[in-house]
């Protein structure tokens, strides 16, 4: 019986993808989303439980420290070009160039893909699709997410949310109230980032979230299922100007054309499912009158 129990115990602690973190702490280095930790040492991949994303950072000691100062001299082309110089086993958003950087050939200049990127940002190109005015996590001055968990995709539903408190009519006054929104997910509510996938500024701009392929923390009990789409404001008694209500169509309609949304998507307030006044009363009027509301 106590046997059983351990193995019990034991099979909760293993993660399904049958691999734990050991053979990456045997390396002397640490398990993390690749994606939003530049690691000077570079990563090492199938040493870590969880997703594809989560892999082995390498520790880089004192001697690799003092290289890399000494390969950073050298890297002035690359910032020029708007890049980070890095070992080609780190995360890209944009793609790698050789002959911008310091230091041994594998340490090459990434680039981001137009519209910004950078460590913090997911990547996907938005670029695409029409209509969308993105902002990237990086555009904004986003934290890192403390954790991740994969959405799969395409999602069926489509939740409209608002942020309550002040608007936003300007990319730096939208930025600072989505940063203060990320702190309070984050600080006060302890999630892992700000909740909502996407976020919507009266600017007709639209804010990257947790994008597409993260799942957010937004609507309970439907957030591995959905993506939520937020406008910054109190949306009881106004709508949001023209801008904002084209712009949250133009990215659900971005991620129907991306694959990450189904066309025949469904979408709801958030009060459709919880009892919340979310997404305020005009705004939930108006969006039922269109036509995926269901
Ligand atoms: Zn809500």
């Amino acid at each position: 019986m106590l046997a059983f129990l351990v193995l019990a115990v034991l099979s909760l602690a293993v993660p399904s993808y049958g691999l734990d973190d050991s053979g990456c702490a045997a390396l002397g280095g640490t398990c993390t989303d690749y994606r939003y930790t530049t690691c000077k040492a570079g990563y090492v991949t199938n040493k870590c439980a969880g997703d594809t994303y989560r892999r082995c950072c390498l520790n880089c000691d004192a001697t690799c420290q003092a290289l890399e100062s000494s390969y950073a001299t050298y890297d002035s082309s690359c910032a020029a070009s708007g890049g980070t110089c890095k070992v080609t086993s780190n995360y890209c958003s944009g793609s790698y160039v050789s002959g911008k950087c310091g230091g041994p050939s594998d340490r090459k200049c990434c680039v981001p893909s137009s519209g910004g990127g950078g460590s913090n940002s997911i990547g996907l190109s938005y670029s695409s699709c029409a209509g969308v005015n993105m902002v990237l996590r990086d555009g904004w001055g986003a934290r890192p997410p403390k954790y991740t968990n994969a959405m799969h995709t395409p999602v069926s539903q489509v939740f409209i949310h608002h942020t309550t408190g002040s608007a936003c009519y300007d990319q730096d006054r939208c930025s600072s109230l989505i940063r203060s929104h990320q702190n309070y997910h984050m600080d006060s509510n302890g999630w892992a980032d700000i909740g909502y996938n996407f976020l919507i500024g009266e600017d007709g701009r639209v804010y990257e979230g947790r994008g597409f392929d993260r799942q957010g923390g937004h609507t309970q009990g439907y957030n591995s299922v959905s993506i939520a789409v937020s406008f910054v404001g109190d949306y009881t008694s106004r709508l949001p100007n023209q801008a904002a209500l084209n712009a949250a169509k133009a990215i659900i309609d971005c991620g129907v054309q991306l694959g990450k949304v189904t066309s025949g998507y469904r979408l709801k307030g958030h009060r459709d499912v919880g009892s919340t006044a979310c997404p305020g009363d005009t705004l939930y009027s108006h969006i039922r009158t269109w036509s995926h509301y269901s």
